[in-house]
């Protein structure tokens, strides 16, 4: 659903990104892992063709939507109205609905994005990519700027919305074990070029079916 040859991008002489290649399979989940000002950001912006000055082939099929770190909601607009923004086609209600229930918060389609949590906003801001119905999702460290608690749920709405839906994501990261729990292949991004791509191993000890950890979903 995605795909990357040759990708370079410059910043005043600064070179960022120097010939990345990559390709993400249907389905896929992949992270994204490097350094701060590696170029993670400037990749995935490519990748949503959010940047016009990078060279080199980039290519998605589908549609897709993104993610940030900061939900980035309108705040002079209500929940729902964040979520079905720009959004066209039949049975919109029902699909917002659907999407605001999927991230549990059915109950919140009126209350205005200054009453939520930090959580609960970036809880919005996936039931707006979900009601694109997306084929590819690209997520910017999108529990970031969360507290620990908050990132494990997140970490399990993400499991779960992906074993609903099927998308592919690109996931950027700065947690290895996040990295690990979530993706089916890591990229590290380094000089400009991935420099490792390896599948995780389905027996990392955090993987989807390791024993526990259904317990630990739980009991959250
Ligand atoms: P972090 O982990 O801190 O989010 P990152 O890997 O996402 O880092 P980028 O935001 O992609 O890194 O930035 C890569 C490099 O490109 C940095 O040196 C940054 O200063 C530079 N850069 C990014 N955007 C711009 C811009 N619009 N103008 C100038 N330089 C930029
Ligand atoms: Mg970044």
């Amino acid at each position: 659903v995605a795909g990357a040859h040759g990708v370079r991008r410059a910043f005043g002489g600064t070179v960022v990104l120097d010939g990345v290649d990559l390709t993400i399979a249907a389905g896929e989940v992949v992270a994204l892992l490097g350094g701060s000002g590696s170029g993670k950001s400037t990749l995935l912006r490519i990748l949503a063709g959010l940047d016009g000055e990078a060279t080199g082939e980039v290519g998605t099929t589908g549609t897709t939507a993104v993610v940030f770190q900061e939900h980035r909601l309108l705040p002079w607009k209500r929940v729902a109205a964040n979520v079905a923004l720009g959004v066209r086609g039949g049975s919109l209600r029902e699909r917002l609905d659907a999407a605001l229930a999927e991230v549990g918060l059915a109950d919140r389609r009126d209350a205005w994005p200054a009453e939520l949590s930090g959580g609960q906003a970036q809880r919005v801001a996936f039931a707006r990519a979900l009601v694109r119905q997306p084929d590819l999702l690209l997520l910017d460290e999108p529990f970031g700027a969360l507290d620990a608690l908050t990132r494990l749920r997140m970490q399990g709405l993400f499991r779960r919305l992906r074993a609903a839906h099927g998308f592919a994501a690109l996931f950027v990261t700065h947690d290895v074990d996040e990295a690990l729990l979530l993706a089916d292949r890591v990229l590290v991004l380094d000089g400009g070029r991935i420099a490792e791509d390896r599948a995780v191993p389905l027996r990392h000890p955090r993987a989807v079916d390791a024993p526990g950890f259904g317990a630990e979903r739980r009991a959250l």
